[in-house]
């Protein structure tokens, strides 16, 4: 088999079979296929799609590329929850602690930033001494223990997933349907859980911009689930808007933990569906009714410190979250007009945010976890002129012109149609 003649192939379109794509991923990892041959094949991937069969053989063999956790190490069997990118989305950190905290195991494998995307394990450094490079050992004993980890992907898990999406991020082929869905699917399979719960983002701070792609990718990642005897539900949920009103590290792991204290608002509206979802695949009675009661009696957040202390971190911010709001500066961003409003770009919140230094642009960057966005306003919001709209968290004064960009990202008009946050369902 010679990779030039397999590029040609999906050029023409055609379909490759399980030993080609065994061919590919094997030849990723032992660098007999070079990237920039990959990065063709990409290319003819995202122009030329994959058929569903071609999809799953992909997914398998990426799973199979490093090591996997056999889901019987986990008892009773675990859950696992992934969005596929948003903008103040700290789901997990709510959903997670809620769920252990019923006794459910949570095995979360979570990335960090990406683009203008923010990631559970950057948000989760930004507490003092948390180690989230978990051993494949400590990981399972962890959950076991404890009903909780969260940990990074830097066990040797996947290992032609981390290949791909690197190339796949500087070649513009990240939005591609099928290399998503074996990208989520391959990590969630080689993970463990039994149960999976899938958030797939649909709008204009989403790789999928309308419903009609959202569901092709969440079907097929159903019937990926289905193939690999894991229990999938997806929920396409909104991303015309950020789904939280805080945005960078320190920032949604204070929104994170206001829910877990009681605050009623779209992230919890959110963490609850996905949650309760979680808990019915786990055989929960009441979910719903169980998700409140780990919120209101303090047995979620009491799990979330728990985790805290199990990676080696300080508890400290769980017991005292406004110490999370500490950049040196600190300004409000005004409505120039009074009125309703209508449109809060997510992908120009997010890169505002990575230009504040809350995320990377490259992949060696150092993340300044105390800056970020707080907004004031939602979709649908009224405000009269001189209102404040968002707060904006900095760490150096030459960046208070990032002000006018926020600024820019928030539409004040006469009316507005607000989004409904989950939009379709397609349950396990
Ligand atoms: N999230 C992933 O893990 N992979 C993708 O390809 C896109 C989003």
């Amino acid at each position: 088999m010679r990779i030039v003649d397999l590029i040609e192939k999906k050029k023409r379109g055609e379909e490759f079979s399980t030993a080609e794509i065994d061919f590919i991923v094997k030849g990723a990892l032992d660098q007999t296929i070079q990237d920039y041959q990959l990065s063709a094949l990409f290319m003819a991937i995202y122009f030329k799609g994959m058929t569903d069969k071609e999809t799953t053989a992909l997914t398998l063999a990426m799973a199979d590329s490093g090591d996997k956790i056999d889901p019987l190490l986990f008892t009773p069997p675990a859950v696992d929850k992934h969005s596929s990118g948003g903008v103040g989305d700290s789901t997990t950190l709510v959903i997670a602690p809620v769920v252990a905290s019923l006794g459910i195991p949570v095995a979360k494998l979570s990335g960090r930033g990406l683009g203008f995307t923010g990631g559970t394990i950057d948000k989760l450094e930004s507490i003092k001494g948390l180690n989230t490079e978990l051993s494949m050992d400590k990981f399972i004993r962890q959950v076991n223990k404890i009903k909780l980890a969260i940990s990074s992907q830097s066990l040797n898990m996947c290992p032609a997933d981390k290949l791909f999406y690197a190339l796949r991020d500087i070649t513009a082929t990240v939005d591609s349907i099928p290399l998503i869905a074996s990208s989520i699917m391959s990590k969630k399979i080689a993970g463990g859980a039994s149960c999976l719960v899938l958030d797939v983002k649909c709008g204009e701070g989403a790789f999928m911009k309308d419903l009609e792609s959202a569901t092709k990718l969440s079907e097929l990642m159903v019937k990926i689930g289905k193939l690999a005897k894991r229990r999938t539900s997806v929920f396409i949920t909104d991303m015309s808007e950020p789904l939280d009103n805080f945005i960078g590290n320190n920032l949604e792991l204070y929104g994170g933990l206001m829910v877990l204290l009681g605050e009623k608002n779209r992230l919890y509206t959110l963490s609850k569906a996905l949650g309760a979802e979680m808990l019915r695949l786990s055989g929960v009675i009441n979910p719903e009714q169980a998700f409140d009661e780990a919120i209101t009696s303090g047995k979620a957040l009491l799990k979330l410190k728990e985790m805290i202390k199990a990676e080696g971190g300080s508890p400290l911010v769980i017991d005292n979250p406004s110490l999370l709001l500490n950049a040196p500066f600190i300004k409000d961003i005004t409505a120039k007009e009074g009125g309703v409003v209508s449109k809060i770009i997510p992908t120009e919140i997010g890169l505002t945010v990575c230009k504040l230094g809350g995320g990377r642009i490259k992949k060696t960057d150092v993340i300044d976890e105390k800056v970020g966005i707080e907004l004031k306003v939602e979709v649908g919001s009224k405000v009269n002129s001189g209102d404040v709209l968002a707060k904006m968290y900095y760490s150096k004064i030459e960046d208070e012109l990032y002000a006018e960009n926020i600024l820019n990202s928030i539409t004040v008009s006469n009316n507005a149609k607000k989004a409904e946050l989950i939009l379709k369902k397609i349950l396990a």
